[in-house]
């Protein structure tokens, strides 16, 4: 029986998701436009609605392809010679990014679409930073604070709070006692 293909995420595919999500959190854009970073982000929301689409057994309209063709244009893709084989066939790559501002990022967005991991590259659903689902495919905080901040907003969530707080801090005065009688036992002895 053939395995069923999986949508395991190279490192490649990994380490680009990340380093995508960080620049576009960055203010600055590292040096690069940040009229570049909006279209960036105009790009993987474009191509994210593809899979919301598909989702909802959506076709693809005239409209939308036009618009996301419309984006890519500005963009200029280049075949490019790799290597000959020893007849004489010539090997290119397929489309190559020119050193276009800001084109090196958009090539990295439509990596991750191509290899089907565009929807890892999202929203935290707390402040809004961008993030990468590296390993839990479903995450959808930036960071264990923005996790922390939407669980402790549930009220069901506070009063287990509050409840794991009473508890921890009975525990931690029940050690300090008995770390208290043990330093005073040792010190009965040695008097
Ligand atoms: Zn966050």
């Amino acid at each position: 029986m053939k395995k069923k293909q999986s949508r395991s995420l190279g490192s490649e595919i990994a380490n680009d998701g990340e380093f995508l999500a960080g620049w576009l959190n960055s203010d600055d854009g590292w040096g690069y436009s940040s009229e570049s970073q909006q279209h960036t982000k105009g790009l993987v929301l474009q191509l994210a609605s593809l899979r919301d689409s598909a989702a909802k057994r959506m076709k693809l309209g005239d409209g939308e392809k036009d618009s996301i063709n419309a984006a890519l244009a500005r963009y200029p893709w280049v075949l490019r010679l790799v290597k000959v084989s020893r007849t004489g066939v010539p090997v290119f790559m397929d489309w190559q990014a020119a050193p276009e501002e800001g084109q090196t990022w958009a090539a990295m967005v439509i990596n991750l679409a191509r290899a089907g991991h565009l929807d890892r590259l999202r929203r935290c659903v707390n402040c809004r930073a961008w993030l990468f689902a590296k390993r839990n495919t479903r995450a959808v905080y930036c960071s264990t604070p923005c996790r922390q901040k939407i669980w402790r907003a549930n009220p069901e969530n506070k009063e287990k709070n509050r409840e794991y707080q009473r508890d921890h801090y009975e525990r931690l005065k029940q050690r300090l006692e008995r770390l208290k009688e043990k330093r005073n036992a040792k010190k009965r002895r040695t008097a």
